[in-house]
């Protein structure tokens, strides 16, 4: 006669199915883990896929012969699935380019030996919203080179809100602003709007700016991503941190691993800013990549008497440079006047920061 079996034992029994158990569960993480790199390959990196769900569920419904009731059985898997999924997704995340789990140490841009990011002290990106004229361009170049100022910016192809508003120079903005970029040894920084302009804007200019309203143009990102030459890339109007960072992925993803971050404002209720500067992004993009990040101070005030204050905090949370504009005549200018900077302006401002930029600065 068999002796009914001790609780001891019993319980034994359980401890060795809990680890058999587990390593199944290990197991089917890791394979699921493949499935996740495999889709993360094909471009797809939306991994729920709730028909998938649904079959794997209703097989177990019919293999189950108790004692747990389908309901519970149900309920066990589905904890199973989105521990999966959350795996699945992590493991992509990781994989991003643009992230620090890939790449540790920061980035740094050495751009004919403009050095932005890491241990290179606070690039300034200066120069009107707009490019207007000869006049008005040669001004600004030849009075931020005298400073010292490296990169020249100016919008040849301008986004506005209103389709009647100024539009920009086009292409010969473009000629004009490369011209005196070089005339004063700066390097030209411009945006460039449409898929169909990137080979054009990138035949002048030495760096592209994707402006915020573009954030999202994937099309563009990919564009800009397979071009040779660095990219400015301004965070949306209601972008996220994440979606910001995936839209720098598009760019590296396509072989362009040369990209700045540059948190300009986000739209937010707040009406006495023309946008609110979101500084923990600065600080959280800085953390979570290894890309130089830079703050757009003009777009994000949309008021020059809180530059710089808000450039101070900027670099103080660690941004690795500050974008600002100056115009001769901010008054008369064709585009943002409330915001840029005229010549006396921007010596209040640069030397306002002179302490943080870490060199020294002529003003
Ligand atoms: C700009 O820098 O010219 C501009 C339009 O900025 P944003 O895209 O940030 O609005
Ligand atoms: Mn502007």
């Amino acid at each position: 006669m068999t002796q009914p079996r001790t609780i001891e034992d019993l319980r034994s029994e359980v401890d060795q199915i809990n680890r058999d158990l587990l390593r199944l569960l290990s197991q089917r993480g890791a394979v699921v883990a493949q499935i996740g790199h495999a889709k993360t390959q094909e471009g797809r990196p939306n991994h729920y896929d709730p028909a998938r769900e649904e079959q794997q569920l209703k097989e177990l419904e019919a293999l189950n012969e108790g004692p747990f009731t389908t309901a519970a059985v149900k309920a066990i898997f589905k904890e199973i699935f989105k521990a999966s999924l959350d795996l699945e997704e992590s493991n992509d995340k990781k994989q991003l380019l643009v992230s620090r789990k890939v790449k540790s140490d920061d980035t740094v841009l050495d751009i004919d030996g403009v050095r932005i990011g890491g241990d290179a002290p606070p690039i300034i990106i200066a120069g009107p919203c707009s490019i207007e004229s000869e006049e008005q361009m040669e001004q600004t170049a030849a009075f931020l080179a005298g400073k010292g100022i490296k990169i020249l910016r100016g919008g040849a192809y301008k986004p506005r809100t209103s389709p009647y508003g100024f539009q920009g120079m086009g292409v010969d903005g473009l000629i004009l602003g490369s011209r005196v970029a070089k005339e004063q040894g700066m390097l030209f920084i411009t945006e460039v709007m449409d898929t169909r302009d990137v080979e054009i804007v990138a035949e002048h200019a030495d760096i592209l700016q994707v402006g915020a309203r573009n954030m999202h143009n994937f099309a563009l990102l990919r564009e800009v991503g397979r071009a040779r030459r660095p990219v400015l890339l301004k965070r949306g109007l209601s972008a996220t941190i994440e979606e910001w960072l995936y839209a720098a992925e598009y760019i590296l993803s396509e072989g362009n691993p040369e990209v700045i971050l540059c948190e300009r404002g986000i739209r937010t209720y707040e009406k006495w800013t023309r946008n609110t500067l979101d500084l923990s992004a600065v600080a959280l993009a800085k953390q979570e990549t290894h890309l130089p990040v830079i703050v757009d101070v003009t777009h994000a005030a949309g008021r020059r008497d809180l530059l710089i204050p808000l450039a101070k905090a900027a670099l103080a949370v660690g941004a690795d440079g500050i974008h600002v504009e100056v115009h001769p005549s901010p008054a008369t200018a064709l585009s943002d006047n409330e915001q840029q900077l005229d010549f006396a302006g921007y010596d209040r401002f640069i030397g306002a920061l002179s302490a943080q930029l870490k060199q020294p600065v002529s003003v």
